[in-house]
């Protein structure tokens, strides 16, 4: 009896969390903040690269629940009591077709508090490595800036279909010129040109072991994060696990 009580209290509960602003990011993906009140900002504590989930009841009473990673930092909840995420929009998907059309400031949302075992323990003589595509960078925004922050190092190749289809673009950039040479971002691009011909294309094995060789050295990476769809997390993971990798978190946003 004692157990079960122990173990009922720790259960993660939903709580009520108030939309305070939606911001369009790309014709696709929206950014929403949203407002932690102060007798809930321990409950929604969290390590860069942890996610939060949404619960929400259909039209015709199904219940729909989705992850979502936080871009923001802790450390920015502790001081303006705000969590920023980024949802790209499914074409038919449920809830990210909803958040698209509908949501808005003032709206309130069913939230679990963050989860996850895809996160940092951020320390500042470490060199964090990132390898996402699309909506993946959203966790490792906020790896990235709480990492730099403490003096870290940094480096993120991101691959994304053109300039105008990344999420959170002008944040990594005013990330760069903050940081200067300790954030190392590489775009790819595969449907436009990237800033070089080892950078345009699809990240195929192929294109990984060449950006390897020739612009990112992976023996000066402590620790990697890769965070998109399936197929493409356990390509990368093959390729960096060929060159002696070992410290590698992985977070599979969609399994077809
Ligand atoms: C830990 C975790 C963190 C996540 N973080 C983010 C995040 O930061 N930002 C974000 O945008 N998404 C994130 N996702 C994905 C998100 O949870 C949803 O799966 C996604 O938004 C689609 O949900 P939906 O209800 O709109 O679509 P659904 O109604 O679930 O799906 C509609 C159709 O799209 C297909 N589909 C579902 N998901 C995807 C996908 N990701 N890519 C392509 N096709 C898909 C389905 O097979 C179906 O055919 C995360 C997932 C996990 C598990």
């Amino acid at each position: 009896m004692g157990v079960e009580l122990k173990r009922s209290k720790r259960r993660p509960a939903w709580h009520k969390l108030a939309v305070s602003q939606v911001r369009h990011l790309t014709d696709d993906a929206l950014e929403v903040t949203l407002t932690v009140p102060p007798n809930l900002r321990e409950t929604f504590d969290f390590q860069p690269g942890q996610h939060i989930t949404f619960q929400r009841v259909e039209a015709d009473g199904s219940e729909v629940r989705r992850s979502y990673s936080l871009a923001s930092t802790p450390r920015e909840l502790a001081e303006q009591g705000t969590l920023r995420l980024g949802i790209k929009f499914i074409p038919e998907g449920s809830f990210s077709a909803y958040a698209k059309s509908s949501l808005a400031p003032g709206d309130v949302l069913e939230v679990l508090p963050p989860l996850g075992v895809f996160r940092a323990d951020i320390e500042p003589d470490r060199h964090y490595g990132s390898i996402v595509a699309g909506s993946g960078i959203t966790p490792i925004l906020s790896i990235a800036a709480a990492a730099l922050d403490t003096g870290a190092t940094v480096t993120v190749l991101y691959s994304n279909r053109t300039e105008a289809s990344t999420m959170f673009a002008p944040e990594l950039a005013e990330l760069q010129e903050r940081h200067g040479d300790r954030f190392r971002l590489h775009h790819i691009r595969t449907r436009s040109e990237a800033a070089s011909p080892l950078l345009t294309g699809r990240l195929t094995p192929e294109r990984l072991r060449d950006v390897l060789a020739e612009l990112v050295d992976p023996r000066e990476i402590d620790e990697w994060f890769l965070c998109g769809p399936y197929e493409m997390v356990l390509g990368v993971k093959e390729v960096l696990e060929e060159t002696g990798a070992s410290a590698i978190h992985t977070e599979l946003y969609y399994v077809e």
